[in-house]
């Protein structure tokens, strides 16, 4: 466990120097704490990036499988060395694809969604089919570093404007979706949890 520890201050540091957009503490202590309290065992994560959330909610019970995907090779490739590194092969799949030509068959606990932000809705339809009644969608930056809360004209770029919509339309989907109890929580850069009833 000691080394486990440096390996993951490694691995937040190579995130830091290459600027990779990892999960900031509070919202993975929530979703490992999500883990431990629902008894989740498997998971879809959208969005590997480097492995550090894949390798955290593995680290956090011996009985959690994980399968994750990811569209950009040199982050794949970095995640398979760092889940190699944790000899947690057997424990998370890595898949290296785009995720809207992924077809998967298997029904999942969780799935968490962490990749392109203006795609969440995409997302959540793409894979709903692969979530088990009762089983939760959360999906992480809903705050987008503070911007989701700016008025538009504080905030800088036209496409960052955009994004911001697409985030608000993927908050205004998420409450009027009765298939779902959605909560939101001010947790990281904010997140959403999304019961199927
Ligand atoms: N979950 C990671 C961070 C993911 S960052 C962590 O907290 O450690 C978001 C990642 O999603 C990026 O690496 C990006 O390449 C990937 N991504 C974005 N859109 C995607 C898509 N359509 N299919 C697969 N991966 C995608
Ligand atoms: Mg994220």
């Amino acid at each position: 466990m000691v080394g486990n520890y440096s390996m993951i201050r490694e691995i937040k540091e190579y995130a830091k120097q290459n600027n990779i957009p990892i999960m900031v503490d509070d919202g993975i202590d929530f979703l490992t704490t999500f883990i431990l309290k629902k008894h989740v065992r498997s998971i879809l994560e959208i969005g590997t990036a480097i492995g550090y959330s894949a390798i955290m909610m593995a680290l956090v019970d011996p009985n959690v499988k994980i399968t994750s995907i990811e569209r950009d090779e040199k982050r794949y490739l970095e995640a398979l060395k760092n889940v190699k590194a944790f000899d947690l092969e057997d424990r998370i799949t890595l898949i290296y694809n785009d995720a809207f030509n992924v077809k998967l068959e298997e029904e999942y606990d969780l799935i968490f969604i962490d990749a392109a932000k203006a795609q969440s809705i995409k997302f959540f339809e793409m894979f709903e089919h692969n979530l088990k009644t009762g089983g939760a969608i959360i999906t992480d930056n809903l705050k987008f570093h503070g911007f989701v809360e700016k008025k538009e004209c504080d905030i800088p770029s036209k496409n960052l404007r955009a994004l911001v919509r697409k985030i608000k339309d993927y908050i205004s989907y998420l409450k009027s979706n009765s298939r779902y109890d959605t909560e939101f929580l001010d947790v990281g850069d904010g997140i959403s949890i999304s019961i199927k009833k």
